[in-house]
């Protein structure tokens, strides 16, 4: 009976495999039987077809040994006592061949046959087989024999491809290197734990003014590298969630205590079995002076003949230049509109610059919080009720020290937000409470169309806006959040919104009463 399971050799080449000729496949183990008696090339031919092996046999050692130079045998059964030329000697030159050198050999001797054992091992034979054959040892050898060839013949595959992935690793390590060396942008590796340095770039040298010895094995912290750690950490738990963090905007500190604004890309590596993360760094602070010279330079141009303008059209509007067509009216109208919106840019842009260049002065006195609610909600009733949007205050009496125009203008800007982001028959609510360490806790929560989660850091940069349509439509600047933070950040506080799309936003103010 044909026994497929005892036959089937799994690697193809008996030579050396390379990575890629070496595939699993369930082939016919092929056997070379090497023996001058056609008896028992007979006998044994017959005994390996049927167990499904597939079998060339030859009686001459010579032809034994070219058949297996040209297709190389998974394994050769060798006859010892030939005349020319002998078993030994056979396997000699077959252990001699690069192609058979590695081939199973197993000698066959008959019984009366003085077996030269040492010689046998010595020539490179792995096992025997005596005559008249006992068919079950026989098979048993064969199939050890076809194992160990098989395991052998894995191993090597298998070290092949260790060292192909070794010294692929090696190459992209070493392009690596090159690339963090002599890369233009600061680049640095930080364990994810506690961010601490690994390695760091000559670029990055350059930026943060440090010497190597002195970033090595040091934290961010130890060198407050981020005076804005929260915004930092934020970027890393974009890592977190398994999503790359690209660009975020960060203020950096310069050992000579300078600040210089940074876009930096994060990403996720594992160095020596550690969680570490690749800080790729963009100076961008040359670009952003130059930005926000020609924004305000241009901003201040535009005011002058923005405001004359506005006074032209209101002058038209009062028709005391001539009764306007009902058309002409409307059109005028838009135009207002318009012209308006654009002073309130201008103005924003302008604001915004001096609150960051750090011009303005706080201009603290002393108020109450339930009073800027007061004035707040006096100031937005008229729009709320044009939203059709209810307003609802909850507000404590607490004493603050703060600029209260400032203040003013913050909650202003959150409510106004709130009334145009709600639809109509919507509920807004002010609410205020005092916090240990004389925190007070402002919040306005709306029940508005929401912001995605993505967006909830973004608004508070200049000119983003949830969607694009939202300046034309809403009338808004893109810039009220923006001045918000800064508003905060002089006073100490903090701002940040919380949302859920479709179900309504809350934007939480943290402000020191004093
Ligand atoms: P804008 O002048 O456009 O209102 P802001 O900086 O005040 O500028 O707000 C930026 C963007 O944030 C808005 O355009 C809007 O897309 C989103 N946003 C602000 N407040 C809310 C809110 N309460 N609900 C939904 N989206 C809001």
């Amino acid at each position: 009976m044909p026994d497929p399971s005892s036959s089937s050799f799994s690697l193809m080449s008996a030579s050396a495999p390379s990575p890629q000729t070496v595939q699993k496949k369930a082939v016919r183990a092929d056997i070379l039987v090497i023996d001058d008696t056609p008896e028992n090339l007979h006998l044994l031919s017959t005994l390996l077809n049927e167990r499904n092996y597939k079998v060339r046999s030859v009686t001459k050692g010579v032809t034994g040994i070219r058949g297996a130079i040209a297709a190389p045998p998974d394994l050769i059964l060798l006859d010892i006592n030939m005349p020319e030329m002998n078993g030994y000697e056979v396997c000699e030159q077959l252990k001699a061949n690069e192609s058979t050198c590695d081939i199973p050999v197993i000698f066959i001797s008959a019984l009366g046959d003085v077996l030269d054992k040492v010689r046998a091992f010595n020539v490179g034979g792995v096992d025997f087989i005596t005559k008249p054959f006992q068919i079950e040892e026989v098979l048993a050898r064969i199939r050890t024999h076809l194992t160990l060839r098989r395991l052998q013949l894995e191993q090597q595959a298998q070290n092949l491809r260790l060292q192909q992935e070794i010294s692929d690793r090696r190459r992209a390590e070493e392009t690596f290197e090159k690339s963090f060396l002599a890369s233009p942008s600061p680049i640095a590796i930080t364990t994810l734990r506690d961010y601490r340095f690994l390695a760091v770039n000559p670029s990055f040298m350059r930026l943060t003014g440090y010497a190597k010895a002195a970033i090595l094995d040091r934290t961010t912290a130890d060198l407050k590298l981020w005076p804005e750690p929260a915004l930092y950490q934020s970027a890393i738990s974009q890592l977190a969630q398994g999503t790359r963090c690209e660009s975020q905007e960060l203020e950096c500190r310069t050992q000579k205590g300078e600040y210089r604004t940074v876009l930096i890309s994060l990403e996720r590596i594992t160095l020596h079995g550690e969680s570490c993360v690749l800080n790729i760094i963009n100076d961008i602070t040359e670009r952003k002076r130059i930005e926000n010279e020609f924004i305000s330079v241009v901003s201040h141009e535009l005011r002058t003949p923005m405001h004359s303008m506005v006074g032209a059209l209101d002058l038209l509007s009062t028709g005391e230049l001539g009764e306007l067509s009902e058309q002409g009216a409307q059109i005028l109208s838009v135009a207002t509109t318009n012209a308006e919106r654009l002073i309130r840019l201008v103005n924003d842009i302008l604001d915004l610059e001096r609150l960051k260049s750090g011009e303005t002065r706080l201009n603290r006195t002393h108020c109450n919080i339930e009073d800027l609610f007061a004035q707040t909600v006096d100031a937005m009733r008229a729009m709320a009720d044009e939203a059709d949007v209810t307003l609802h205050v909850q507000a404590v009496s607490v004493p603050v020290f703060v600029d209260c125009d400032r203040i003013l203008q913050t909650l202003t800007n959150l409510l106004s937000n709130a009334i145009k982001f709600s639809l109509p028959g919507g509920t807004i609510l002010l609410t205020a409470a005092l916090e240990p360490d004389d925190i007070l806790h402002i919040r306005v929560i709306d029940q508005g169309r929401g912001i995605p989660p993505d967006r909830l850091e973004s608004i508070f940069e200049r000119f983003q806006q949830v969607d694009a349509s939202d300046a034309r439509k809403k009338g808004g600047t893109g810039l009220g959040l923006a001045i918000c933070r800064k508003i905060l950040k002089q006073h100490n506080g903090s701002i940040w919104a919380e949302s859920a799309v479709g179900e309504g936003s809350t934007f939480h103010v943290r402000l020191p009463v004093e």
